[in-house]
């Protein structure tokens, strides 16, 4: 017997088994293992199953890596969200289906008794028969509706058994998207993010890529230690963060770099939160709250790109990045909106930008 059908017997739900077999097989309980053996225990793919049964209570995290190499390298992620979303559906459709027939048998019982009490009150010659024959039929009814309440009762367990594994895998789903330094989207939800964009051209006219960067965050760095630097790096992510209103998307879109994606706003208004976000930086004073150290003061250099700047998520990216690099050649501490003349004059030595 493999370790999936042991689990399968004795742990009390879904999640509970999958985290079992983890457990059982001591393979550490972090999201792409979790993915893994979820999908090997809905059994999406038995030679994954197979392959990892196989490799019994010696699993070491580079094994299992190669596994979900072999088996997640063209859907990274989305694999256990498809998964569990189609097992959501069908419980869903068949929890509607039941509740339905309950509906209509508890109607049926209803007419059939009312029918019965008005044949009952006109005692005419015939009634004795109409009688029994009801009698039967309400009684088979009510045995019938019994039978339905159990399986809507057993339906509804296992669909508290699957909301309870939706919100475990919306868990891991938040963890494998944010950035555990800042709290901020990570780059992985960035690219994603950056990739829809152009998914709706309706909302491509009032959609702005905003990128941040910290100003000499090197030296930081070299001046205080890099603990210290991740320290300031989180303050700054939080400072930028509060300054945005909840639906803004923003990331820290690798190193001291940052990313906005916000929709509905026209290039002046974003211009105006450029500026914002930058005087907001320069503004907050980066202290050591038991020394009093002073590291600031901290400033970022901002550049943007309107959507409709530019034909896909690649050269939006790096529109906004040419901007950016025009804003610190031009002093660092300030915002910039991506121009077609900028382009020009910074394609010319900048060979990856071509
Ligand atoms: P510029 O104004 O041109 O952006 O100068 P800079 O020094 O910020 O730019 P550069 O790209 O030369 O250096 C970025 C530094 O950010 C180098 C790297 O050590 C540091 N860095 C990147 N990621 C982290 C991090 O997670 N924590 C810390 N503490 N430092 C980081
Ligand atoms: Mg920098
Ligand atoms: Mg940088």
């Amino acid at each position: 017997m493999n370790t999936a059908t042991v689990a399968k017997t004795q742990a009390p739900d879904v999640a509970g088994q999958i985290t079992y077999a983890m457990r059982t097989m001591g393979v550490a309980p972090i999201p792409r293992n979790y993915q893994l053996f979820y999908e090997a225990y809905i059994g999406s793919n038995p030679t994954l199953t197979r392959e990892l049964a196989a490799l019994g209570n010696r699993a070491t995290q580079r094994d299992l890596d190669e596994i979900g190499a072999k088996y997640f390298a063209n859907n990274p992620g989305g694999v256990i969200e498809g998964a569990h979303s189609r097992i959501l559906a069908e419980l869903d459709a068949l929890l509607k289906v039941l509740k339905q027939e309950q509906t209509s048998l508890e109607s049926y019982n209803r007419l059939l008794g009312e029918t019965y009490s008005h044949i009952e009150n006109r005692s005419q010659s015939s009634a004795d028969i109409i009688q029994n024959a009801i009698g039967i039929l309400s009684e088979a009814t009510g045995r019938t509706m019994a039978h339905g309440q159990r399986t809507v009762m057993n339906v509804n367990q296992r669909s508290a058994e699957m909301d309870q594994v939706r919100r475990e895998l919306d868990e891991y789903k938040r963890i494998a998207n944010t950035d555990s330094l800042t709290r901020l989207s990570n780059r992985r939800a960035f690219d994603d993010r950056l990739a829809s964009i152009y998914d709706n051209p309706m909302n491509v006219t009032l959609t702005a890529l905003i990128v941040i960067d910290v100003d000499h965050f090197k030296r930081i760095n070299d001046m205080f230690g890099h603990p210290v630097g991740d320290k300031i790096l989180a303050s700054v992510a939080g400072v930028i963060r509060s300054h945005l209103r909840k639906e803004a998307f923003v990331a820290r879109a690798g190193g001291e770099e940052f990313a906005v994606v916000l929709e509905g706003n026209t290039a002046e208004e974003i211009s105006a939160v450029c500026e914002r976000l930058r005087s907001a930086v320069e503004a907050t004073p980066f202290r050591n709250s038991r020394t009093n150290i002073n590291y600031g003061p901290i400033t970022v250099s901002i550049g943007f790109c309107m959507a409709d700047q530019a034909n896909d998520p690649g050269e939006l990216y790096s529109k906004a990045d040419i901007a950016l690099y025009c804003a610190k050649e031009s002093g660092r501490n300030r915002s910039v909106q991506f121009s077609d003349e900028m382009k020009k004059e910074f394609t010319k030595g900048w060979l990856i930008y071509k």
